[in-house]
């Protein structure tokens, strides 16, 4: 897949760890862990997983005395197992003691994600706030300043709703709101810099559960400013409509250059892996062209020609089959990340649109004979027939893999570095 080159608003970018944010930097996928951070070990598998995944940043909750001494073991525990994901420190209320009181902790995170409006009251907002601004530079390490419409600072809402309320023509409450979210994010961004945090160490964000509400917070917040900017969608909700909602919201606003790194707030169903979160972050980058991470099948929807679920089965099969491949194939295959495989459910659409892709199978409709021709970079190679259609077909698209996208043997014999 070509990708889509759409300059970012960011100007600075920010080093998260190893990862760089913002700045015309990749668009990074980040996600947030659902365990109690005091429980090491359930906090420990599911970063790794989420890590596993793609997830390039993962914030955990940092609410207690005894989770942030949990803090350094998680790191400790992740680094053994050679998961090196830089661990976000998610604070509220109590940020500035925990990080004062627990220095392995503060050490132990790449970023503190600051509140603005759950910091403090009156005079200790800006004493607490301060403290965890000192304690990000003693570190060198960098914070989000994440404002969120439900926890919005009151008495911020209360100075600009005076402010409005004297106005010839005073804006409406929800207006009002809005401008609040962003003079929260800027008026902290521009205190964390008085303070002595440089601005390549300040990522803001401006979370709302409402799409419309969103795009013009964001809009706003980077015709002020140009901070790395972390975009979401807050309490997107469940199932479908969190993902319709964050990718509503997303797509308009990373078109327009706006967003650096993102995370999808999906809440799981009972069960369900947090990785769905990842996936779907990921997958907005890259059905945008932003990013590739792995390969996409293009599967037809079916309709009255398609009585069997075959291509169905097979579509998923391969998907979930490629999707598993890919924390091996991303350090053996580089580029195979942006393969395109479709699977195709009649002669109709099937041959032109595996012809588009790197290998595609065309399935048998109902009523057409009994076989599957194949596809390699626009040339029929193969027809498939019989039981075995989706193993046979399994092991070419294998095989592709390794002749198209093996990583070149270096002169010495040993593989050579991957590509930027
Ligand atoms: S490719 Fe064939 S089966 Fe698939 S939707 Fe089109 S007509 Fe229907």
């Amino acid at each position: 897949m070509t990708l889509t080159p759409i300059a970012r608003h960011s100007t600075v970018p920010v080093h998260v760890g190893g990862i760089l944010v913002g700045g015309g930097a990749p668009i990074v996928v980040q996600s947030m862990t659902n365990t109690d951070t005091t429980d090491v070990g359930s906090t420990v598998a599911q970063v790794a997983e989420l890590a596993r995944a793609g997830s390039e940043l993962v914030r955990i909750t940092v609410n207690t005395e005894s989770a942030a001494r949990a803090v350094p073991l998680i790191r400790e525990a992740l680094d053994a197992q050679g998961i090196g994901v830089p661990l976000i420190g998610d604070f509220h209320f109590n940020g500035h003691r925990l990080l004062t009181d627990y220095p392995e902790c503060a050490e132990a995170l790449a970023k503190y994600r600051i509140n603005p409006g759950n910091v403090g009251r009156g005079e200790k907002r800006d004493s607490q706030f301060a403290t965890m601004i000192e304690i990000a530079c003693r570190y060198d390490r960098p914070v989000r300043i994440g404002v969120n419409w439900g926890s919005l600072d009151p008495e911020l809402i209360a100075r600009l709703m005076d402010e409005n309320a004297r106005l010839p023509n005073p804006r409406d409450a929800d207006e009002v709101m809005r401008e609040a979210m962003v003079t929260s994010a800027v008026e902290s961004a521009r205190r964390a810099e008085q303070l002595g945090l440089g601005r390549d160490r300040i990522l803001l964000s401006c979370k709302m559960s409402g799409v419309q509400d969103l795009i013009a917070v964001y809009r706003a917040l980077a015709a002020r400013c140009d901070y790395a900017l972390h975009l979401g969608l807050t309490e997107a909700g469940l199932g479908s409509k969190g993902i319709v909602a964050s990718t509503a919201a997303l797509a308009v606003l990373l078109q327009e250059g706006i967003g650096d790194t993102i995370r999808i707030s999906l809440t799981p169903a009972p069960g369900e892996s947090r990785t769905r979160e990842v996936i779907v972050a990921q997958e907005i980058l890259q059905t945008m062209g932003l990013r590739s991470f792995a390969p996409m099948v293009t599967a037809c929807p079916g309709c009255g020609r398609t009585t069997s679920t075959l291509f169905q089965e097979l579509a998923q099969d391969i998907q979930d089959y490629l999707r598993d491949q890919m924390p091996i194939w991303r350090e053996e295959y580089p580029g195979v990340e942006s393969m395109q495989v479709a699977i195709m459910g009649c002669v109709v659409n099937g041959p032109g649109e595996s012809k588009h892709a790197n290998i595609g199978i065309s399935l048998p409709g109902t009523g057409e004979r009994p076989s599957a021709p194949v596809y390699v970079d626009g040339e029929k190679v193969a027809t498939l027939k019989g039981p075995q259609i989706a193993e046979e077909f399994t092991r070419m698209v294998e095989a592709y893999v390794q002749s198209r996208y093996r990583r070149p043997a270096s002169p010495s014999g040993s593989a050579t570095a991957p590509g930027p």
